[in-house]
């Protein structure tokens, strides 16, 4: 630390992303949930000679084809889309201005909320989630802080059905509730069909997992007009222009291609049943995953051993030490070819122990 850091930022950990590996094509990647699938074809098709002419200028500001898109997707208004720069800025956004009454999550969920909170000293709550990772609503009634859910939750996979979140929103319509849908679009509903009766909710999207544009940096949040434009006043005195030209145009296409983002999440969605079965048949205890991901077990070894043992083979999947996460990993859901390999290499695991 230089003797110029801000003394009062000395105690903040940064978040640990997932280890992002050079030698990625001999390996095969199942820890950071990013698609096994490459951009849809009309992405490729936008990024015309003459569109990366246009960025020597700055990208466009009002509603943007990118926003119109959304909003036929989901069918609401275009002034209800806020667009980011990948969904951890709009999080960012929501922390550093949306809680004036300090946030509260789950112990287990998404490892930025917390360092979210340090970096703008945002007061925080941490509810445990139950012994078999549910997340109970009960346990937020009558708190008055900003709500953050990941619906589906990560690392569990676990979700809240609409009726469950339209029951927390009904607690109390003076609190904000920010419900973080990165891993939605593989078997959840999306409550943003709730936002033209909430106005006390929010919801964040990414392109990062089911549009598989990780590497673009892309994230949304979507709620009432009023929402929106306290979002929009922060961005605008931060980065007005955290979205690049390209980003915006490979946005659009991904979000107009239904029938590609149909097919990919669908595959995802099938390859996480069989990996699931042929897993839980060798003993691994796994919850319901409605996520790209599962939340896997291996109960005859320690998550960690395993875990290792998969790297010595190749295959990369996340583990997060800690007390009520050691005996588990994050498997990220790859292509049918890479989760039977998965498999392979489990029963060359278990045959030496
Ligand atoms: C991956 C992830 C994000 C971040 O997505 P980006 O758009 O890539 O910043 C946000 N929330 C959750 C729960 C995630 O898993």
């Amino acid at each position: 630390m230089s003797r110029f850091f801000d003394g009062k930022l000395s105690s903040l950990v940064a978040y640990t992303p997932g280890e992002q590996p050079k030698n990625v094509r001999q390996l095969i990647k199942l820890n950071t949930n990013e698609s096994p699938f490459p951009p849809s074809p009309k992405v490729f098709e936008a990024l015309t000679r003459e569109k990366i002419e246009e960025l020597r200028l700055y990208p466009a500001i009002g509603i943007t084809p990118l926003q119109e898109a959304t909003a036929k997707f989901y069918g609401i208004r275009p002034e209800q889309v806020f667009t980011a720069n990948g969904s951890d800025e709009a999080l960012a956004f929501c922390f550093h201005g949306l809680c004036p009454n300090g946030a509260v999550f789950a112990d287990l969920t998404y490892g930025f909320y917390p360092v979210f909170c340090d970096m703008f000293r945002i007061p925080m709550h941490i509810i445990p989630l139950r012994e078999d990772f549910s997340l109970a609503i009960e346990d937020y009634a009558g708190r008055k802080e900003t709500v953050f859910i990941a619906n589906p939750n990560a690392p569990t996979g676990m979700y809240l059905n609409l009726d469950t979140i339209r029951a927390l929103l009904e607690q109390d319509r003076d609190r904000l509730v920010v419900v973080d849908e990165a891993y939605v679009d593989f078997g959840g509903e999306s409550a943003v069909s709730l936002i033209g009766e909430y106005d006390n909710l929010l919801v964040i999207q990414t392109f990062s997992k089911s549009r598989q544009l990780a590497g673009g940096r892309l994230g949304l949040a979507m709620a009432c007009q009023e929402l929106i434009d306290d979002l929009n006043k922060l961005k605008f005195s931060f980065n007005p222009y955290s979205v690049n030209n390209l980003t915006l145009l490979e946005g659009a296409a991904a979000m107009e291609d239904v029938e590609y983002f149909d097919a990919c999440r669908n595959a995802i969605i099938e390859t996480r049943a069989r990996t699931t079965s042929a897993l839980r048949e060798r003993g691994f205890i796994i919850p319901e995953s409605m996520a790209n991901f599962i939340w896997a077990n291996p109960v005859r070894i320690s998550g960690k051993e395993y875990y290792e043992k998969l790297r010595e083979k190749g295959i990369l999947v996340r583990y997060f030490s800690g007390e009520r996460t050691k005996q588990h990993v994050r498997i990220t859901i790859g292509s049918e070819e890479q989760m039977q390999r998965l498999v392979a290499a489990t029963d060359e695991i278990f045959a030496e122990v």
